[in-house]
């Protein structure tokens, strides 16, 4: 049986006759199956940005939240590294011009802010259903990797740990994960839990049709899921 809260996220989206979960909300949903989640909070004024920007510590993200416009950085949407106070009054206002120049009837529903992770790996986890199979994970490296190279590997839910493991062996580009070339491995464990987790998230969640964390920042110890998207 899943979390009441889970429901309570799919029935907001909902009642607003969404087919989609924002960002804040698709993180909220990863965070109740105990996936690493940047700390995030949704605001309407500058005011409002400061202060969670100050509860959240710098540096800081800002990102649009807006029905029309779901792939943000297209539409000038994120602005990452913001260093001070200023900074999150000038950003806000920024961003939501840039929204209206994207879309000049795009709705804003409020803005993002959110922790700003350290670099690290970028790695893709997606999902779709396959009309026979229902739902399966996909695995691969962000990027050059998935978008030009399609270096990508498949499951159907559920999966387990062991299937996790391969999934990550099974790429073309899977060294990068060890670490080469001056960059620092990957936490496989941390990498693998993600995969488990969201496996058992689309077994208990039948309106996830599609799901996207692209990218998830991978470090030596840990990761974080730094953008999130679903389709209901
Ligand atoms: P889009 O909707 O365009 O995919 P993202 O939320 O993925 O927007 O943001 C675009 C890029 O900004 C990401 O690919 C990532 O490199 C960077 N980014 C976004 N959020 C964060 C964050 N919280 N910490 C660090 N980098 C981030
Ligand atoms: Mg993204």
């Amino acid at each position: 049986m899943r979390d009441k809260a889970v429901t309570a996220v799919f029935e907001a989206a909902k009642k607003e006759k969404r087919n989609f979960l924002y960002e804040h909300e698709a993180k909220k949903l990863f965070g109740l199956y105990g996936m690493p989640v940047t700390k995030i909070q949704v605001v309407k004024t500058e005011d409002d940005a400061v202060q969670a920007a100050k509860k959240i510590g710098f540096p800081i993200v800002l990102k649009i939240v807006s029905p029309q416009i779901l792939h943000k950085s297209d539409a000038g949407g994120v602005i990452v590294g913001v260093k001070d106070e200023q900074g999150i009054r000038d950003g806000f206002k920024k961003i939501i011009a840039n929204a209206k120049n994207y879309k000049a009837d795009a709705e804003i529903t409020g803005v993002l802010v959110q922790e700003m992770a350290p670099k690290g790996t970028e790695i893709i986890v997606g999902s779709t259903t396959d009309p026979t199979f229902g739902p399966t994970i996909m695995f691969g490296l962000g990027g050059i990797f998935v978008e030009i190279l399609k270096d990508v590997s498949f499951r159907v839910v559920p999966i387990d740990e062991a299937d996790a493991m391969e999934m990550m062996d099974e790429i073309k580009a899977k060294k990068i994960l060890d670490g080469v070339r001056g960059m620092p491995p990957s936490d496989r464990k941390t990498l693998a839990d993600i995969l488990v987790k969201t496996s058992r998230m689309l077994e208990e969640c039948p309106e996830v049709k599609e799901l996207d964390m692209n990218p998830i920042l991978a470090y030596p110890d840990g990761a974080k899921i730094v953008d999130g998207r679903v389709i209901m």
